[in-house]
């Protein structure tokens, strides 16, 4: 049987990729810069084997021009250029990638920085222009090639004159229309924003002639236009210089350049993973909660590089949800992305990264809470509530990430306390961990249920938050003490408990006075008791149940 080959409606196909693969027009520029990177990165390859040639570092860059009145966009690069025959394989046909058969061939796999691979990136560029020429003349050839394309109807190919080697790709940006903005990519500060988000770490400098209003010299108020020529780029990214090289000024720095927020963050974690997924990364602890923390607007994530340039702006998945405080970034080269280059084919890499920066983050908070109180008492006063939802979340799920984590207010230091703290300091005899709910630490240390643990010196943690008492049920104990509300029908004091029984007793001659309030107060109390716990209150509550008074009011608060 004769074995027949798919075909393909290029044109159709062309179409899709142009109108469907990317969700946001801008990307077309990161796709092309990377290109030229690529194309930078294979002429440094090929000085590596071909003693002939020399890699000066000056002589290789991007430059980018804007020549607004013919609508021109151009990116221009020292790369390493294409022959006619590579002109026609690489852009002529959709889903061929001379990069990725360059790394192959070249067999590439360590520290490569060649970031093509999937052979569609460069058709994006139709997204915002009508029109694409690129003239090109490569390492190999005398002869330089012009090609050009309108998109869907197919390309032409012809000689041309270039001096040096390397490749322009000229794009005639696309008029407006009622719904797009096309002229946007004419403009200067818009064309630098791009570059900055996307590809702000490109190893090579990316130029352009940017043009800035300067006092004139010799005056005090006369303004003139001077053009000068820019790197718009850092190129060299902060997570792949030595930790030993860099200040706290600089990832401060860092954190305000990238806009992670406007405070000064109260600790960062640089880590490098060589290990089974390559990554770097940089994260913050930030020290004020963001306004829209706990609005349906916040997003939590991290912005995640692939080999320098940016695929993501807030991946969620890097992160959980009782960490959604911490900003920062991830870089590794080991990602799967998917051909728009805007998410990932699959997570497995991702979850162990995220599984790392858990860990990473947990052991830098308990390091502050070991040897910086005060920076962590900030921390905690900002982010406290997030570890407490974190607790209660997921069925407790999390619990042994974060109860160390925790601190509450308590009856004996007029300040926050760990778990910790209270177990090693209970006294032998103590039972149960105790604590005590209401609106404020003035209002709890009224409540008639504290007066006698308070004598017996026992210690209280007071809970002021809704969430205090609900994370606690879901801890249930720590460090094998459980907890126990002070409102409780049963404090765990043994002797306590005899003398209740006799006061029980006692009460014969009560009987017909409790028999007459449970009567008054019928369906809204169980019993009533004689009690020997209180000390200056004529009358206390207590719960014999596990839902406590003070979780039964904020139960009946949420809406159904
Ligand atoms: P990818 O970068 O994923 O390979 P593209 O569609 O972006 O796919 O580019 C296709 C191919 O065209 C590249 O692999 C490369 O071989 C070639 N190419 C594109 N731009 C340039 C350039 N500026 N210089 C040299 N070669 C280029
Ligand atoms: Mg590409």
């Amino acid at each position: 049987m004769e074995k027949k080959l798919f075909q393909a409606e290029s044109k159709r196909l062309l179409e899709m990729m142009i109108h469907s693969i990317y969700s946001n027009k801008e990307i077309f520029l990161r796709e092309l810069i990377s290109n030229s990177s690529d194309a930078i990165d294979k002429i440094y390859y090929r000085t590596l084997t071909d003693d002939s040639l020399t890699f000066d570092q000056d002589d290789y860059y991007i430059k980018l021009s804007i020549d607004k009145e013919n609508r021109i966009l151009k990116v221009e690069d020292t790369g390493i250029g294409m022959t006619k025959e590579e002109l026609e394989e690489n852009l002529g046909t959709i889903a061929q990638s001379g990069s990725l058969a360059f790394k192959k061939e070249n067999e590439l796999k360590d520290g490569h920085d060649i970031i093509g691979q999937f052979g569609v990136g460069f058709y994006s560029a139709f997204m915002v222009a009508d029109q694409v020429t690129v003239i090109s003349k490569a390492l190999d050839s005398d002869e330089a090639y012009k090609w050009q394309s309108s998109g869907a109807d197919g390309y032409t190919i012809e000689t041309t004159t270039k001096e040096t080697v390397g490749t322009e790709i000229i794009l005639t940006i696309k008029d407006n229309t009622e719904e797009e903005n096309y002229d946007e990519f004419l403009e200067e500060y818009r064309i630098q924003s791009i570059i900055k988000k996307y590809s702000d770490f490109i190893r090579y400098p990316i130029k352009m002639n940017v043009t800035e209003s300067k006092l004139k010299e010799g005056t005090e108020d006369e303004f003139e236009e001077i053009v000068e020529e820019k790197t718009l780029n850092s190129m060299v990214p902060i997570w792949r210089k030595n930790k030993s090289e860099l200040t706290d000024e600089d990832y401060d720095n860092f954190y305000t350049e990238k806009r992670y927020g406007f405070d000064k963050p109260l600790a960062h974690i640089h880590t490098s993973v060589d290990g089974a997924i390559r990554y770097n990364a940089i994260l913050y602890i930030p020290e004020k909660m963001p306004f829209d923390y706990y609005s349906k607007e916040f997003e939590k994530g991290l912005e995640l590089y692939s080999s320098g340039v940016l695929i993501m702006d807030k991946c969620a998945e890097l992160l959980p949800d009782y960490f959604s405080f911490v900003k920062g970034m991830v870089d590794s080269e080991d990602l799967s992305l998917n051909i728009s280059r805007e998410i990932l084919q699959q997570d497995r890499q991702l979850k162990r990264i995220a599984n790392n920066i858990e860990k990473k983050i947990k052991s830098e908070l308990q390091s502050m809470l070991k040897n910086d109180r005060e920076k962590y008492v900030t921390f905690y006063e900002a982010f406290g509530r997030q570890l407490k939802f974190g607790v209660y979340s997921d069925y407790g799920m999390h619990k042994d990430v974060l109860q160390d984590l925790l601190m509450f207010s308590s009856s004996k230091e007029n300040k926050l306390v760990t778990l910790d703290e209270y177990v090693s300091r209970m006294p032998e005899e103590q039972k149960y961990i105790y604590y005590a709910s209401g609106d404020s630490i003035a209002r709890i240390e009224k409540l008639p249920q504290t007066e006698l643990l308070l004598e017996k010196g026992y210690e209280i943690l007071y809970f002021t938050e809704d969430v205090d008492e609900f994370a606690i049920k879901m801890l249930m104990n720590y460090k094998e003490k459980e907890f126990r509300s002070v409102a409780s029908g049963d404090l765990g004091l043994e002797d306590q408990e005899q003398k209740e029984k006799e006061a029980s007793e006692e009460t014969e001659d009560n009987k017909e006075l409790f028999e007459s309030l449970k009567e008054i107060l019928s369906g809204k109390v169980k019993d009533v008791r004689a009690s020997k716990r209180l000390r200056s209150h004529p009358v206390c509550l207590s719960t014999d149940g596990e839902i406590t008074i003070e979780m039964e009011k904020i139960l009946q608060a949420m809406p159904d």
